[in-house]
């Protein structure tokens, strides 16, 4: 069967995977409020103990990047590089200091539709407040938006802006990034099958014993339902939608993802989800390739090894990159299905 009929079935559940009851006694699942968003974890393991590790290692690896990275922490150690790098370099934590880098990278690979220095203008916004700035405010700020501000020096571990008033944000980056922390904590543990998920960003460890994860891709006209089902297993899946974040004022949508050299957010497409084998890089592509919209964002997918991705545009329409309509590769995913 084709690999898109065979996905393309509306379910009422959601996602099946993730609110499903654990089959046996030997699942555990856990949920948590952390990082502004819903943390989940289901890890399966003979011993009650080492499910009860693997789950605080978890949550505790998710606090963990918040303090570091979290914009909204005062004390934070991205905040006080907002603070005062331009003024100085700021010496970093290894962790931080690899999720920029990669930032950079991802910006030089999209041509700039990632970008972190985004938050001059992305910070004047208050989603739940509905709070957003004016026209004039966005082309002042806007000007302050460029990666090539953010100057890294490896050996220091330290970061510096180039001008006065830049500011970053790991917010497309660092869910994914905890969520691969996660796995590696588990897979220390000796942990052979787990979910974990960071609100949009997921990655599952081996399968779910016998048969193969089942993760939804959200109809983003009706959230409560999936318009794709996907069957995966050690692999990572992240979406990013114009439905998370956002509010409505006269009749325009306002949401939270940014177009760097526009200022202002992006309507293209609804959604956009990519599959690869690490949730710090679909995390950072599902995020671009929002930015980027149908064309180039397929090309781009098109180009790249070991990423797949669906995009949903505004009419609701699908779009599958090459590695998902091509019948070989299909016959794996398909494999995995029981
Ligand atoms: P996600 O939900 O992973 O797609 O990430 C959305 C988040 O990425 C937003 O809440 C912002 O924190 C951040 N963001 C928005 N626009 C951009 C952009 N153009 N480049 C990098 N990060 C962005
Ligand atoms: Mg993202």
């Amino acid at each position: 069967m084709p690999f898109k009929q065979l996905v393309k079935f509306h379910l009422f559940c959601l996602i099946l995977s993730l609110f499903s009851l654990p089959l046996a006694a030997e699942w555990q699942t856990e949920d948590a409020a952390i990082m502004g968003t819903t943390i989940r974890v289901e890890v399966w393991h003979a011993d009650a103990d080492k499910r009860e590790q693997g789950i605080n290692s978890v949550l505790n690896e998710m606090e963990r990047v918040n303090r570091l990275m979290s914009p909204y922490i005062e004390d934070s150690q991205l905040s006080k590089i907002n603070k005062s790098a331009h003024e100085e370099p700021i010496e970093v934590d290894r962790d931080l200091f690899h999720v920029i880098e990669k930032s950079l990278e991802v910006s030089r690979l999209t041509d700039g539709a990632f970008d972190i220095t985004y938050a001059s203008v992305g910070h004047l916004f208050n989603y739940r407040k509905e709070i957003k700035p004016t026209e004039d405010e966005i082309e002042q700020a806007k000007q302050l938006i460029d990666y090539k501000n953010v100057v890294l020096d490896e050996n220091q571990l330290t970061v510096r802006f180039l001008k006065q008033g830049v500011k970053i944000d790991l917010g497309g980056i660092a869910k994914g990034f905890a969520v691969d922390q996660s796995i590696q904590h588990l897979k220390q543990l000796g942990i052979e099958h787990a979910l974990v998920s960071a609100g949009g960003d997921t990655r599952l460890l081996g399968d779910r014993r016998g048969r193969a994860w089942l993760v939804g891709i959200r109809d983003p006209a009706n959230t409560e339902e999936a318009v794709v089902m996907l069957p995966l297993e050690d692999e990572a899946l992240s979406t990013s939608g114009d439905y998370e974040r956002f509010f409505i004022e006269d009749g325009e949508k306002y949401h939270h993802i940014i177009h760097p050299s526009t200022g202002k957010s992006v309507s293209e497409v609804r959604s956009v989800s990519i599959l690869a084998s690490d949730a710090t890089t679909t995390d950072a592509l599902s995020t671009s390739i929002f930015v980027m919209g149908v064309n180039n964002g397929l090309e781009l997918l098109n180009r790249l090894d070991g990423v797949e991705g669906v995009i949903i545009d505004q009419n609701a329409k699908l779009y599958y990159s090459e590695g998902l309509e091509q019948p070989e590769s299909a016959a794996n995913h398909n494999a995995n299905v029981k």
